[in-house]
């Protein structure tokens, strides 16, 4: 760790800061009501602990094992831990009660386990589902066309709680087809949400990394998850 990548951490963020405030004033939205998400991946303690002290208060965890090799160097007095990686069924014990709220629920099989942890624990785990948007064979998520059902079937588990939408789109080089992911998935919240079902509230929906943040504002993400443009790219 060198002042240098300390200083360019505090520098990101202010910028990041400066271009969410900007995109969120043109399209008439509060800044106030957009978290920003550290994703921190491959990242060192200390530089994940600077972020924190520049303000960032939730931080993203992608891997069981590093989320628990790091864990206790976390300074997360007044942060919050939220999952969003890819979760194997038989991981999900280790994950449960260290995190406020898991973004990647791409089965069935997963909420079925998140609940029956969380009840040996005496908790509710607030959770996202992950949507599969480009409906790209190789990646995880739930298709769009089954967003519903799968959200009904989740609704009625005990102690998880599902609280929102969250995708990881395909790489797009053209801003239109990146915005035509985003606002499909506003309209799937939209829609979800309309329904009222019981046990889903539907109030977070996370989208938007370090190349696409901007263009994911004007589609209602309140949960934007940045890991390269806050510590620079990953080794
Ligand atoms: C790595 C990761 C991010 C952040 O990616 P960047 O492009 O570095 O911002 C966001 N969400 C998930 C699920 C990730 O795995």
């Amino acid at each position: 760790m060198t002042e240098r990548s300390l200083h360019s951490i505090t520098e990101n963020l202010a910028r990041i800061r400066y271009n969410i405030a900007e995109a969120a004033q043109r399209c008439g939205r509060n800044p106030a009501e957009i978290r920003l998400m550290a994703v921190t991946k491959t990242v060192p303690v200390p530089l994940v602990n600077h972020a924190v002290a520049n303000g960032v208060d939730l931080l993203g965890e992608n891997r069981a094992q590093e989320m628990l090799e790091k864990y206790e160097g976390y300074h997360l007095d007044g942060v919050d831990l939220h999952f969003i990686g890819h979760l194997q069924t038989n991981k999900v014990k280790q994950v449960v009660g260290k995190v406020s709220m898991i973004h990647s629920v791409d089965r069935l099989g997963l909420a079925e386990e998140i609940s029956r942890q969380s009840e040996k624990l005496g908790i509710t785990t607030k959770v996202l589902m992950e949507v599969n948007i480009g409906g790209e064979i190789s990646k995880s998520g739930v298709m769009p066309r089954e967003v519903e059902l799968i959200a009904r079937q989740i609704a009625q588990l005990k102690a998880i709680k599902l609280c929102g939408l969250m995708a990881i789109p395909p790489i797009c080089n053209k801003k239109a087809q990146i915005e035509g992911y985003f606002s499909q998935m506003q309209a799937l919240t939209v829609d979800i949400k309309a329904k009222k079902i019981d046990n889903i509230t539907m109030e977070f929906l996370s989208m938007g990394m370090s190349d696409d943040y901007i263009h994911a504002i004007p589609y209602g993400t309140n949960i934007l998850r940045l890991g390269s443009a806050i510590f620079g790219a990953r080794s």
